[in-house]
């Protein structure tokens, strides 16, 4: 058999995603920096909202972060076997079934109900280990209820030889300044504590996400749990973004097509050039995360230029209208950029009628994958 040297990955991927781990681990330096002398964890749910946990996790840790936060309990066993040392909360509480894992692999979970409470306490009795108890202050999502606080606070038992690391609760407008539902979370959050003192009111307590920790100092309490930011969403829409940007995705244009009777484009025709017209097809699709949803309304950096995307989003291709740019920054093999410093995902998610964090989360398996280290 004639032998033959593997090609250059990127030579093959139809798009290169690059992910900046200094970046990353500026942004949670600064944002640690901001909210001292409370703690800043790291929220690295949906394997580190698609940038990889098996990476950003370790250099997350290298820039200072020891608690982390994930959603689900197999997320929290990948990643103590990528941190050993870490603090690992698992989000979404104590999954019936599967206790034995917390136990063993040494995971907090994040208790959402008394039930929860209840289970935790008998199954932790003798390790005496710890646990975080969230409240429900406006999500109506996960965490104790009004009720179950009352009876929490008048039942003392309940609670007895469970420690309780932090109490915590989850802001529903953060993002939104102007909302008056912030300051009505963070006074039921401080009123549930008061409830439930001496023992459990005594606990340390952590309110805000990457929003929330612009709200102010007294959005911070003793914790704070950072993820879109991290990630450079930007934590004050509205304002200039204070986090630096971490991904770029860079889509291979496969090849160029001049176009000069009025046709259509793409599937449906649901965008028609009318004169002479230059197109650009790109090597990446729905398939990959870029959104269907970007058809005739996505925006793309070729040479430098802002095009659009037009005609549908396929599957595997989308197609630019790459006529104003000089022909000689366009041509096959060229890359068009679809996420970088200049077209972040809060625009792209804004262009797709959606948000930064589901453009990020969406992010595909088929782009080849380049983390850039620190320089040495
Ligand atoms: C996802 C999540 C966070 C992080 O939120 P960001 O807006 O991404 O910073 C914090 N706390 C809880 C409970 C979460 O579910």
């Amino acid at each position: 058999m004639p032998s033959y040297t593997v090609s250059d990955p990127a030579a093959r991927a139809g798009a290169i995603l690059e992910i900046d781990l200094p970046a990353l681990a500026a942004n949670w330096q600064r944002l640690a920096a901001e909210t001292a002398p409370a703690e800043a964890a790291a929220v690295v749910k949906a394997d580190a909202y698609g940038l990889g946990i098996a990476q950003a996790a370790p250099a997350l840790w290298a820039a200072g972060a020891r608690a982390f936060f994930v959603a689900q309990l197999d997320e929290a066993l990948a990643l103590r076997s990528i941190l050993p040392q870490a603090t690992v909360y698992v989000l979404n509480g104590l999954m019936a079934g599967a206790e034995a894992d917390y136990l063993a692999r040494d995971l907090c979970p994040v208790l959402n109900s008394l039930e929860d409470l209840t289970r935790w306490k008998q199954i932790s009795r003798e390790r005496k280990r710890a646990a975080a108890l969230q409240i429900d202050t406006g999500m109506s999502r996960l965490g104790l209820d009004a009720r179950d606080l009352e009876t929490l606070a008048t039942e003392g038992s309940r609670a007895e030889r469970v420690p309780i690391s932090y109490l915590m609760s989850h802001l529903a407008s953060a993002d939104d300044p102007t909302s008056q539902q912030s300051a009505d979370q963070l006074a039921e959050f401080l009123a549930a504590r008061q409830r439930l003192s001496p023992r459990l009111g005594a606990a340390r307590a952590s309110l805000a996400n990457s929003a929330g920790i612009f709200l102010g100092r007294d959005y911070h309490f003793d914790l704070v749990r950072p993820g879109s930011a991290l990630y450079g969403i930007n934590p004050k829409p509205g304002q200039p973004n204070p986090m630096r940007q971490v991904v770029r995705l860079k889509g291979k244009i496969l090849q160029i097509r001049e176009i000069d009777a009025p046709r259509g484009v793409g599937y449906g025709a649901t965008w028609r050039a009318q004169g002479p017209t230059r197109i650009a097809t790109v090597a990446l699709g729905y398939a990959d995360g870029y959104l269907r949803s970007l058809s005739n309304s996505g925006q793309a950096l070729v040479g430098g230029h802002n095009v659009p995307v037009v005609g549908r989003v396929s599957m595997d291709l989308i197609t630019l209208d790459v006529t104003a740019v000089p022909e000689a920054a366009v041509r096959s093999g060229a890359y068009a950029e679809l996420l970088g410093p200049d077209l972040t995902a809060d625009a792209v998610g804004q262009a797709a009628g959606t948000i930064g964090y589901e453009i990020l989360t969406s992010l595909g398996h088929r782009y080849h994958r380049v983390y850039l280290e620190a320089a040495a």
